[in-house]
């Protein structure tokens, strides 16, 4: 019986990397039959696929995290504005311009400012930022990650200079989006932001946790069916990990197992997908990024905000990387990235149209 579910299994993978697609009851049936053979044999198709479009290149994204004020309430995140014990803090336009300037010489071409929706980001104020880290670093991409915002807002931004959207749509399932988010957020509006983004002419990126509280291979299967027909430009998975000062504080985090297997999904699902190995993924394992890589992943996303707020912005508990410098971020990732075989490249790390 194991053996007849193991080449079903089997058969399911040779017709992803081979159509890029499955129907939702097959991705069901894909999520369950994990196992570590599998796995392997996914992973070995993921990285084949990663390396005829990408070589061994792995692209950086110098994350600068501008402020870890939030006025919303998801029940996963550290920052939620229902965390009192949160030291909250937010940089100036110099200090992110300085972050990004040493990022420049460290060799990073594209800056990712991220933060809650913090309503001191105004339009003026974002798109101030924006132009002025555009005319100092023309040849670079500014990625946002701030959230929700109006389609206006996001137009302003874009024709400041702004090239790519950051927004997780956490869960294709709107009744499990409603077990991680309080009443004021919905579904619509993430989705609705989604696409307005993409209809601008913003490169996007979703994305969702791995094993996040309520998450089945149902919801799953509706995420990479998202995925499948949505087709970002980026795509942010990494571990849910549980933050002590959040109502789901106790929920067990997502698994190394399980993010390597969907990461090499989605790398069949949409081969030319910036797939990053993310910070959370390096928080439940030590070689988390790495094995991200080994999964089909092709980015990296050093820190370079201020060494003094990397605690600040605790999305969850145990963070790695909060006390270093920039440089040494980038170098250790440089030598973690070279013992596996692949280097980090200097580059705005744009998707190859195939
Ligand atoms: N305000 C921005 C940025 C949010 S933080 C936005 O709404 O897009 C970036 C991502 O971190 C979130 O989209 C979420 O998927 C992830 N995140 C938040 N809390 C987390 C946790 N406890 N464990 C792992 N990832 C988390």
């Amino acid at each position: 019986m194991e053996e007849l579910t193991d080449r079903l299994t089997d058969e399911l993978i040779v017709k992803l990397a081979e159509k890029h697609s499955l129907s939702e009851s097959e991705y069901v049936e894909l999520i369950r039959g994990r196992d570590t053979d599998i796995g392997s044999r996914l992973a070995k198709l993921a990285v084949k696929t990663r390396k005829d479009i990408y070589s061994n290149d792995v692209f950086t994204r110098g994350l600068i995290e501008i402020s870890n004020y939030c006025k919303n309430n998801c029940l996963y995140c550290g920052i939620r504005c229902g965390n009192h014990n949160a030291k909250r803090y937010r940089l100036t336009e110099e200090e992110i311009l300085s972050c990004a300037a040493e990022g420049y010489e460290l060799g990073f071409r594209t800056f990712v400012l991220q933060g809650g929706e913090d309503p001191y980001f105004s339009d003026d104020v974002l798109c101030g930022i924006v132009s002025r880290l555009k005319d100092a670093h023309p040849d670079c991409a500014v990625t946002l990650s701030m959230g929700e915002r109006s389609r206006e807002s996001y137009k302003r931004l874009f024709d400041a200079g702004a090239d790519r959207y950051l927004l997780r749509h956490e869960t294709a399932d709107p009744v499990h989006y409603a077990r991680l988010h309080p009443s004021e957020m919905s579904f619509e509006n993430r989705m609705r932001c989604l696409y307005d983004l993409r209809d601008i002419g913003y490169q996007v990126g979703c994305g969702f946790m791995v094993g996040s509280p309520y998450q089945t291979p149902e919801t799953l299967a509706k995420d990479l069916k998202f995925i499948e027909e949505f087709k970002p430009d980026m795509c942010g998975i990494g571990p849910y990990v549980p933050h002590h000062d959040t109502p789901f504080r106790d929920m067990p985090a997502g698994t190394v197992e399980e993010t390597v297997y969907l990461l090499s999904i989605i790398r069949l699902i949409h081969p030319p997908v910036l797939l990053p190995a993310t910070t959370a993924f390096g928080t439940i394992d030590p070689q988390g990024r790495e094995k991200g890589i080994q999964a089909g992943a092709n980015v990296v996303m050093p820190n370079l905000s201020p060494a003094d707020v990397r605690k600040k912005y605790e999305l969850y508990d145990n963070k790695i990387c909060t006390g270093e410098e920039s440089a040494q971020c980038r170098q250790c990732l440089d030598d973690r990235m070279r013992a596996i075989g692949y280097r980090l490249v200097v580059d705005r790390g744009d998707i190859k149209e195939l």
